[in-house]
């Protein structure tokens, strides 16, 4: 398919998208054509364990500071890149960003886990494992985990299992993102190599007052646990829920109750500190 980026003459722009941009979105791609990353950052939401009230991991979210439109949203930016086939080369970017900052800090040694999100498409595109081979070579590879979204999986079932079995011998671990907002969650948790599920924080946010969720979390604490996977539960907005996980089992805790995703900088901050996280705090 001729895009319409192609009728309207932008010759920059030089792949033939799935489902063509509409003005807005060209607008971003031609930006990125221009700068690339020049206006990304990496911004880092810490993982608080419920057993030891320790932060013992962070996630690693991806910003982009445009030059006139202002912050833009990672829901908005990843969908665009992922249809484009950009997304390879922004993916690599943050992995060798985070890589770099482990490195910086120390994080392994003190005993940190760093999760970044990676698309379907990266796991699918060819050079994928051999780059990440390549990436971690100055890192103990055991403290970086992949968070995949579930459609992730299901898309190309085959090869996902074939590149996650080799990320595993690797060392890296991998989580499977937004639990519950798929649609054949079941099947692939026994299916694929996954050590973490998260649960989206569609059903986390309310469990204090919504029971319909509160069962649905339960339960899936349960399966995840009979099948040897560990739970971090996201979008915990309130200290009740946080006492509440923790007795259902729940291994870690994400959300703005604990921390919102943090500069670098503070990130470190936080984690240099004595940290004392309480419930009654
Ligand atoms: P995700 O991986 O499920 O990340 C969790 C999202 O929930 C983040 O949004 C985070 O800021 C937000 N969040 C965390 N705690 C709370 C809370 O207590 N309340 C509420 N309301 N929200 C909370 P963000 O950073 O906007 O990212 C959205 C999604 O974009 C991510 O969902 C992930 O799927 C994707 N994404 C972000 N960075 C990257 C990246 O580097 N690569 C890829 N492929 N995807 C990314
Ligand atoms: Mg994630
Ligand atoms: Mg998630
Ligand atoms: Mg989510």
């Amino acid at each position: 398919a001729v895009s319409i980026a192609r009728k309207a003459g932008h010759t920059w722009l030089e792949y033939q998208p799935e489902i063509e941009p509409n003005a807005d979105d060209l607008r971003l791609l031609k930006e990125f054509h221009e700068h690339g990353m020049r206006d990304f950052y990496l911004v880092y939401q810490p993982k608080l364990d419920l057993s030891s009230e320790q932060i013992t991991g962070v996630e690693v979210l991806l910003r982009w500071n445009h030059p006139t439109l202002g912050l833009i949203a990672p829901t908005k930016f990843i969908p665009l890149f992922e249809e484009s086939g950009l997304i390879k080369q922004v993916t690599r970017w943050v992995i060798r960003q985070t890589v770099a900052s482990m490195q910086r800090h120390q994080l392994c040694q003190r005993g940190l886990h760093v999760s970044v999100n990676v698309s379907t498409r990266d796991l699918t595109e060819a050079g994928f494992v051999s780059f990440v081979k390549q990436a971690v070579q100055g890192i103990d590879a055991h403290c970086l985990q992949f968070e995949i979204t579930e459609t992730g999986l299901i898309d190309d079932s085959e090869r996902a299992l074939e590149v996650l079995t080799q990320l595993s011998e690797l060392g890296i671990k991998c989580a499977v993102d937004d639990f519950g907002t798929g649609n054949s969650s079941i099947s692939y948790l026994s299916k694929f190599p996954v050590a973490e599920l998260k649960l989206d924080r569609s059903y986390v946010f309310d469990i204090n007052n919504n029971d319909r969720n509160l069962k649905i979390v339960k339960s899936s604490i349960d399966l995840a646990h009979a099948l040897g996977l560990k739970v971090t539960a996201e979008g915990v907005e309130d200290f009740a829920a946080i006492t509440l996980l923790k007795q259902l089992g729940c291994e870690k805790a994400q959300g703005y109750v604990i921390a919102r995703p943090l500069a670098e900088h503070d990130f470190i901050a936080l984690v240099n500190s004595p940290f004392q996280w309480s419930a009654s705090s």
